[in-house]
């Protein structure tokens, strides 16, 4: 099927809303990123188990110091009255059940890692149904300047007006007639360095032109988000600092697939402090993720703890994904679920838990830090090396009879 949705966006619709008029595309590849449960993605080997391990542990400086109370709750307190944590063991996944979840994508590496693996995997889907059918993307960044001065939330607010100007007028209307657009799908990204906070967006443009149509398209466009911009009380926009290139189903896969890997959190406790001449290097060079933030935060360095509390702050209900309208049914995508239908999901069912810690195992088991290498000793070991673990570690438990 090749996708006429030139002739499409000019007669029906643009990606503004409505229902729409042909039939989604998509087949086996949407199916997949609807039903793949983030928590059964497979763990990669001991890179992944690594990631988690770091996940894991960042968040025990979190539950002391986060000034959010969710995240301060996350993964630590029960979701109900229930007094017991479920162990289960699923596909040799293990993950613990029955406790809360605070599904912040900006805040918790935890549900942080749910979300973005569920993300990724639609973004891809997306991309790839869509180019498979003879459609293009184009993948554009918009930044804003800022310096020191500038609050997170200023920032975020001049990025947030500046997309609003760029996605809404007649322009825009013209904009989808004219290019071709179908939809976009946009992602917040923000780095921390030598200017402060770097608020941008990364946005996938489902196009039915050829790529001159995108270059035009992002010129146009860029002019609303100067405006919209400088609205906000915020400087010119460097055109140079702005960008567009066509995403083939491979360069657009690699693109994602660097743009995730940035959005979550790496794991470099432990590794920061021992070098901290090659870190004032690199901040005075580069920027950082929010995560490489709260990695120094958690090793210790006390002018990222203030630093990682404005993060905290600025970036709380912030959305960091948004489909124009219409654009998932177009590619067959199931209703997006929110972040914390995601970070609530437990690994396997109910029939996949091997043993129930008591209140009091529970407390003494987070009291010890030791939650990754609780779940590691049933991944490795099943049932029967989970019951030693938790024997030798003097957490009070009982096992489930399986079959
Ligand atoms: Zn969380």
């Amino acid at each position: 099927m090749v996708v006429d949705a030139r002739a499409r966006s000019r007669g029906v619709r643009g990606c503004g809303g409505g229902s729409p008029a042909v039939a989604p595309l998509g087949g086996a590849l949407d199916n997949h990123a609807n039903n793949v449960s983030p928590s059964a993605v497979p763990a990669a080997g001991e890179v992944a188990a690594d990631k988690r391990k770091h996940r894991f542990s960042v968040r025990y400086w979190l539950w002391r110091h986060t000034s959010l109370k969710r995240v301060a709750f996350c993964g630590r307190v029960a979701a109900s009255a229930v007094a017991s944590v479920g162990v289960r063991c699923s596909d040799g996944r293990a993950g613990f059940a029955g406790l809360q979840s605070c599904g912040s994508v900006w805040a918790c590496p935890v549900c942080n890692a749910k979300i973005m693996a569920r993300r990724g995997l639609e973004l891809g889907a997306a991309v790839e149904t869509w180019t498979k059918h003879g459609g293009r993307v184009a993948f554009m960044t918009f930044t804003v300047r800022h310096s020191r001065k500038d609050s997170l939330t200023a920032v975020w607010d001049g990025v947030a007006s500046g997309w609003r100007r760029v996605t809404s007028g007649k322009g825009w209307t013209s904009d989808q007639l004219r290019h071709g657009v179908e939809g976009f799908v946009r992602v917040v990204e923000v780095t921390h360095g030598r200017n402060g906070w770097h608020v941008h967006l990364h946005v996938l443009v489902f196009l039915v032109g050829d790529f001159g149509d995108a270059l035009a398209l992002h010129r146009s466009m860029f002019g609303r988000w100067e405006r919209g911009v400088l609205a906000a009380g915020l400087g010119t926009p460097l055109a140079r600092a702005q960008d567009v290139q066509q995403m083939s189903a491979a360069t657009g896969l690699d693109h994602l697939a660097r743009y995730l890997s940035k959005a979550q959190f790496q794991g470099k406790i432990g590794h920061e402090l021992t070098n901290s001449q090659s870190k004032t290097a690199r901040s005075a060079l580069s920027t950082r993720s929010t995560w490489e933030v709260l990695g120094d935060a958690a090793n210790g360095l006390a002018k990222e703890v203030g630093l990682w509390f404005e993060w905290e702050k600025g970036s709380r209900g912030r959305r960091q994904i948004g489909w124009s309208a219409g654009l998932r049914d177009r590619l067959g995508l199931m209703v997006e679920e929110s972040d914390d239908v995601i970070a609530a999901e437990e690994v396997g069912s109910v029939a996949d838990t091997v043993a129930l810690i008591t209140g009091d195992g529970w407390r003494r088991l987070v009291g010890q830090q030791k939650l990754y290498e609780c779940l590691r000793s049933c991944e490795l070991g099943g049932q029967a090396g989970l019951a030693r673990w938790l024997q030798e570690h003097g957490i009070e438990h009982e096992l489930v009879e399986v079959d």
